[in-house]
């Protein structure tokens, strides 16, 4: 058993709050700090992964998550003009019937924060930090309104994409989209358990994911998206809303019933992405998680299964060897998977979002084709589901396989 340690974790959004949970479940005492003033996420929904469903079971929020949330079999999409299929990946195989979980944010988050709560962790809220500096064999914890926290052993960066003590610079992508929440409509034949989009060569996706329940609301809702260039928001913001609607219902007119809960620009938020991947994800009593590490478009939606293997492979390592040692371990669990991963993301998203002629008659005319081919289908179903190439390597990995993380039995992950 190794030593338990005095954790400061910086930011209560997915990676926090896991962490939070299971280093404070292994008896490391933990100081969870968050800027905002109540507990609250920000954004729509998104799908946790297989991958992601096995760490939230470890982190014991997988059965309250999967009650809230709503199981995605399909990922379906087509060319609004020519009515091609170009995206037909299915979760689930004979040997594997896996899905991923469609869930609020606002649904992941009370589950995850209850996690943390039930090992006595609960988030230091209006705590904005700006700085860690080294302290001896430490760090010091530095907050805006200048109260100085610590020492602490480690320090966990799971303060995301817009982290101040990562030393990450994302290179900022070009598209984003607008996303919203709305009750799912009575009056739409759209597959409750499919992720659906349609696209106008790459500079148009639009997308409608089944996202559950909220806690003590059983409405279900959907997560609606809209892809635009960043630069595109404040013509968005300013432009009638019937004529954007209008716009989105000739390409789609299945997406209409979403709609008609939308009264003003206000009810859908921009959100922009950024790319990058910090090559060393630790410093001596630091380690970067989450968003904080890399960060990708959402186009393969592995961001906040990313943050969870991160924190699970930091669990794992810290379990298994002294500090020093247990960050190097941590990277080195991470390495392979996070590169491969952000290399397809880099590789995909422009196929869906940006300005290029060439690239979305390439995907639907060559790589649409070569995707119907085996083993491509397999290989797709892996890519989605988080485990292409093993999600850790060199630390023995004990999330339990109920989530559909069907890793451990592989022995190369446990190696
Ligand atoms: C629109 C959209 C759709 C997405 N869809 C998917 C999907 O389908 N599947 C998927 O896996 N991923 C998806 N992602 C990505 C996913 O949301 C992120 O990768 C994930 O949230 C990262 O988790 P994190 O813990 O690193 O950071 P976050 O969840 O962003 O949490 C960071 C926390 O840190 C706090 N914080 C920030 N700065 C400070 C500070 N200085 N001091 C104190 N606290 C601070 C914030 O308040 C926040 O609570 C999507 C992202 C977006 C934007």
């Amino acid at each position: 058993m190794t030593k338990m340690l005095n954790i400061a974790i910086v930011g209560a959004g997915i990676g926090g709050l896991a962490a939070a949970a299971l280093l404070a479940r292994d008896g490391h005492h933990v100081t969870l700090l968050d800027q905002f003033e109540a507990p609250a996420p920000v954004g729509s929904g998104l799908v946790i992964q297989p991958v992601g469903q096995a760490v939230l079971a470890a982190c014991g929020a997988g059965s309250a998550a999967r009650a809230l949330g709503v199981p995605i079999t399909r990922m379906l999409g087509h060319e609004a003009k020519t009515g091609a299929r170009v995206l037909d990946v299915s979760y689930g195989t004979p040997k594997r019937p896996h899905t991923g979980l469609g869930i609020h944010r606002a649904a992941l988050f009370q589950t995850l924060l209850d996690a943390a709560l039930r090992q006595g962790v609960a988030p230091i809220t209006g705590a904005r930090v700006v700085g860690a500096p080294a302290n001896g064999a430490g760090r010091t914890v530095v907050l805006a309104d200048g109260r100085r926290l610590g020492p602490f052993d480690l320090v966990v960066d799971a303060s995301g994409a817009g982290s101040v003590l990562s030393p990450l610079k994302g290179r900022t992508l070009s598209y984003g989209a607008l996303w919203g929440t709305v009750p799912w409509p009575a009056g739409t034949d759209l597959p409750p358990d499919q992720l659906t989009q349609r696209y106008r060569m790459a500079f148009r996706m639009m997308g409608v994911l089944p996202i559950g329940t909220l806690p003590g609301d059983a409405t279900p809702r959907a997560a609606i998206f809209w892809s635009l260039p960043a630069a595109g928001e404040a013509a968005f913001r300013t432009r009638p809303l019937a004529v954007w609607k209008a716009e989105a219902i000739s390409l789609w007119p299945a997406f209409g019933p979403f709609l008609q809960t939308i009264q003003t620009q206000q009810d859908l938020t921009m959100a922009r992405y950024s790319h990058g991947t910090l090559a060393r994800p630790f410093a001596p009593g630091i380690a970067f998680v989450g968003d904080a590490a890399h960060r990708a478009s959402p186009q393969l939606g592995q961001g906040a299964n990313m943050a969870l293997l991160d924190v699970w492979a930091l669990t794992l390592a810290l379990r298994a060897a002294p500090l020093p040692q247990a960050l190097q371990t941590y990277a080195a669990a991470r390495r392979r998977h996070v590169a491969i991963y952000q290399a397809l993301s880099a590789a995909f998203t422009p196929q869906f979002q940006s300005d290029s002629l060439v690239l979305p008659v390439l995907r639907d005319r060559v790589l649409m084709p070569l995707s119907r081919i085996p083993p491509a289908p397999r290989v797709l179903t892996r890519l989605v589901c988080g485990d292409l190439v093993a999600p850790m390597r060199g630390v023995a990995n004990t999330a339990p396989t109920a989530g559909g993380w069907d890793v451990p039995a592989r022995k190369k992950v446990d190696g």
